[in-house]
């Protein structure tokens, strides 16, 4: 296609790795697992994540501190204040941190305290965003548009990419589909799809992607086997008390147990 070229296969045989320090990398043939709240909530509750994920030797945790809520009243995220609680516990933890950016004009006072920036289905086409984001030196997570293309999401990603920064992660989320049985309608054909037209390293977020408790842990394997480097998921302490996105969230027990199975399923891969 002529209107993806840098992210293309075509044009760059060898996979992206994207290396956050440490030894952590998401990178073709990883299993990254990045889990958290939808939301950070306060310090308590980033140090009682951060207990779970160094119990289950997660090393990337996600969490939202701009939330881009459906409803103007709904909780809107703790800003720049969270972040900064955040980065320090996670510091000392030696966890990276993955979060929403969703204005231009956050990028510079958030850059130093994250490792991770994540794009929202809401913005996948905010070029101006994107644009941003192709002149820092962080690594970028691009999720799919909320009714986005494959090729969407790949033009959305040539922006970052050919602004300068290559380190930039796919994300499938799920898709709005005119099914209404589940939140959105989880799109694992894109993550064979994506891996042979791109060099880039493609994660499933089952969590969005079904939205129903219950249900995640099978997506998220599912999302293993159909041949992701990563898998993204929400988990919390007391998810019937999450300030948002509860009803798609994992306590920490279900959390390990999710953990512990993709190991176990990206070992049969
Ligand atoms: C999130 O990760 O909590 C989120 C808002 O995701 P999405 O942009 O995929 O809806
Ligand atoms: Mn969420």
């Amino acid at each position: 296609s002529d209107d993806y070229k840098l992210v293309s296969k075509k044009w760059k045989v060898k996979p992206t790795s994207i290396d956050l320090g440490d030894g952590i990398r998401i990178e073709d043939g990883s299993m990254a697992i990045i889990a958290g709240p939808c939301s950070i909530e306060s310090e308590e509750q980033i140090a009682r994540v951060i207990q779970h994920l160094k119990e289950n030797n997660i090393k990337m945790m996600r969490g939202g501190v701009f939330k881009p809520r459906s409803s103007p009243y709904a909780f809107r995220g703790l800003g720049l204040d969270g972040l900064k609680w955040w980065y320090e516990q996670a510091k000392a933890a030696g966890i990276k941190i993955v979060t929403e950016v969703m204005q231009v004009s956050q990028i510079e006072e958030m850059v130093d305290y994250v490792d991770i920036f994540q794009v929202g289905a809401r913005n996948t086409q905010n070029f101006n965003l994107l644009d941003e984001l192709g002149k820092v030196d962080k690594a970028v997570m691009i999720k799919r548009g909320i009714s986005g293309t494959i090729e969407e999401l790949l033009q959305s990603a040539e922006y970052v990419f050919s602004g300068g920064n290559e380190k930039i992660i796919l994300c499938e989320r799920g898709i709005r589909t005119y099914e209404r049985a589940s939140r959105n309608t989880l799109d694992l054909n894109a993550v064979p799809i994506l891996k042979s037209k791109s060099h880039l390293p493609v994660i499933v977020d089952p969590s969005h992607g079904i939205g129903i408790r219950e249900f995640v842990p099978q997506m998220a394997l599912a999302g293993v086997m159909s041949g992701a480097d990563g898998i993204i998921y929400e988990a919390h302490e007391n998810p019937e008390k999450a300030y948002s996105d509860g009803q798609q969230t994992l306590n920490f027990q279900q959390s390990a147990l999710l953990a512990a199975q993709i190991r176990k399923t990206f070992a049969l891969r």
